[in-house]
This record gives C-alpha cells, structure tokens and sequence, in this order.
C-alpha cells in the first residue's frame, strides 16, 4: 500500500512530524462533516510541508493539501489519502517596512489583517472576517465588500506540478473571481507576499469593526458551515436566487438552506456529505428550472482518487 511505504518514510525522515491515523476530517472542517482520513500530517513551516511533498513524490503519493478547511466538503466514507493540514504550524509571518506583508500559507487571514492594522497597513480589512488561511484563499481569490485577494498579492511561491520551486507573481495567476491559477492546477502554496497601503489605523479598524457587524447580521455564524455554497452566477445573487426559489429553510437529513442567508448551507447536528450533496443537486434543479440561472458550487470537494 503506496500511503503505508509513504508513512513510513515520513516517520524515518521526519521523526518529529506530527501524524495522526484514521483522523475524522469532521474535526478539520468548518462544516464538521466528513468521515476518516487514512492519515493525516501537520507541517510546522513551509519547509516542512515542501519536504512531506518530496517524500510523497518519490513514493508516488499524491496528498491533499487543506488550509483551515472552511471551504470543504470531505466525504462521509474514509478518505484514503495522505491529509496535510498547514494551518496551525506553516504559518509564520512579518510586516516589512516597504508595505509588504510575507506570509507562509497556513496562515489564518485574520492574523494577516491584525498584522496589518498592528503596522498601518489598509487594504486586507475585508479579510478579517474570513475564517481561512493565506493559501486556502490563494486558491479560492477569496473577497468580500469590494476587496479580493488577487489584488494584494505581489508573489506567491509554490510547488510546482514537477515538485520545482516557483515564483509567480502579478498577471501569471490569472485572479478571476473566485478562481486564480492555483484553482485547478497541480500547485502547492508555500507563501506569499501581499502588497499593502499605508493607511490611519483608527479607519482600518472602524472598516474591520463595521464589516464584522454586517457579517453577524446576515450570516448564520452560529451554525457550521462552508460559507458561500455557490459561486455568484454572471447576473444577479446566488442567495437572492436560492431565496426566489422558495427554498430558503429547505433541508435534506441535518443540512438545511439557512433561513438567515439562502446562500449558505448549514450543518443542524448530524449532517453527511450525502445530505449536503442532495441538497446542493435539489437547489441547482429548482433554481436553474425556475431562473434558467445554472448555479456553481464554491464549496469544495476532497476526494478518493
Ligand atoms: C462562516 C464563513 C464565512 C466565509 N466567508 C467568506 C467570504 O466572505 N469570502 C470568501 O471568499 N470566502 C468565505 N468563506 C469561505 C472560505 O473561508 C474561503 O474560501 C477561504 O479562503 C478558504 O480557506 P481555507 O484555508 O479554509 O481553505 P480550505 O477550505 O482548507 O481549502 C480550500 C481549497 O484550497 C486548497 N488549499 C488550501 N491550502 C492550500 C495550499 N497551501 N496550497 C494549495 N492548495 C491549498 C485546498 O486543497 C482546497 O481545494 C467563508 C467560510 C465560512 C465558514
């Protein structure tokens, strides 16, 4: 078994490397839903992560790459792969005194914004209530109120599909939204650098403090979730749409439409993967044959294979 031989190189390697067996991915998913991972490793720098990459190349294991998981649907069966989870370690960080911000991808986005009002910086506020790390929103262009990512981002240094050490910066990344070039490649994220403003720390703060309050008021925080389900279609708002459907409320097994925002899918207590994809499948349906409107998921799936 490739993922048995991987381990074990693991272990001889990198004897301090903290590895979990038979790890519930429910555990390292904001929607608290998934069943096992074979295994599961936690980097403690990007150093780290690009040598479990190394070894796993040379077996002929491809892992999985997970930041803080809010963006993820894992499966309800195991999941037979190598999970390698950089938020919590790959994740130092420094303000430089040229604007930039430089990062390793497990950092949490909320940390880069507090660092960035700590040293004057505007520009990642909207980040601050975004619950994923550097690389996970790398991947996603992740925005809100009017700011992306993509916009920020100076260079990003990444494993390639050859396992070779590469600098990508500016145009090379394809920013779109919601997607980037790290969304569909074969590409890990090491870190990054983020180019800032110098702005008044009293209106960073005000901004960070207003877009928090919007948040507690039309999100369901108080539920777990994967944030957005779909993408915003080319006119009009998935939630807007979902919510014209008549299916704000809906649920199938513990996952429900949630009756404060249409746009999010919500776990009650109890939800699988199967009951969060039904009801994915029941919303594209009713939306597309009422609106004509295809829907297209933002959540992610880890998969088998
Ligand atoms: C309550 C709530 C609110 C949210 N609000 C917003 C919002 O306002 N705007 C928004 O855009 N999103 C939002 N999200 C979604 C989510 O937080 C973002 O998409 C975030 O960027 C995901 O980061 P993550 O670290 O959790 O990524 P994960 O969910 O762990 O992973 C997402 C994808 O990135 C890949 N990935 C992660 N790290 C790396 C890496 N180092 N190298 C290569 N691939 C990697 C994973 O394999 C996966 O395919 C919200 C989620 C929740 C739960």
């Amino acid at each position: 078994m490739p993922i048995e031989a991987l381990l074990k190189e693991l272990t001889r390697s990198m004897p301090r490397l903290e590895t979990r067996l038979c790890e519930p991915l429910s555990a390292h998913t904001s929607l608290r839903i998934g069943g096992p991972a074979d295994a599961m490793v936690f980097p403690k720098s990007a150093k780290e992560l690009t040598q479990i990459l190394s070894i796993s190349r040379q077996i002929g294991e491809k892992p999985i790459v997970i930041g803080n998981g809010t963006n993820l649907l894992a499966p309800d069966e195991p999941l037979r792969r190598l999970v390698v989870k950089t938020q919590g370690g790959v994740s130092g960080c420094f303000a430089g005194d040229d604007g930039t911000i430089t990062a390793e991808s497990g950092t949490l986005l909320s940390s880069l914004a507090s660092l960035a009002l700590k040293n004057s910086l505007t520009g990642l506020e909207f980040a601050q209530g975004i619950p994923g790390t550097l690389g996970g929103a790398l991947v996603m262009n992740a925005g809100a109120y009017g700011g992306e990512i993509g916009n920020l981002v100076h260079a990003t240094v990444c494993l390639n599909e050859q396992g070779q050490i590469n600098t990508l910066t500016g145009g090379e990344q394809d920013f779109s939204y919601r997607h980037s070039i790290y969304t569909d490649a074969d590409k890990t994220i090491l870190s990054c650098v983020l180019r800032l403003t110098p702005g008044n720390p009293e209106e960073i703060s005000s901004k960070m403090e207003d877009y928090s309050l919007r948040r507690r008021a039309s999100q369901p925080l108080e539920l777990p979730s994967a944030g957005s389900a779909f993408k915003r279609p080319k006119t009009g708002y998935a939630a807007e749409l979902i919510d014209r459907a008549g299916l704000k409320g809906k649920r199938v097994g513990g996952a429900q439409i949630s009756d404060k925002h249409a746009g999010f899918i919500v776990n009650t207590g109890g939800a699988t993967c199967a009951d969060v994809l039904s009801l994915m499948d029941i919303v594209r349906e009713t939306v597309y044959r009422i609106s004509g409107i295809s829907l297209e998921p933002e959540i992610r799936r880890m998969e088998n294979g």
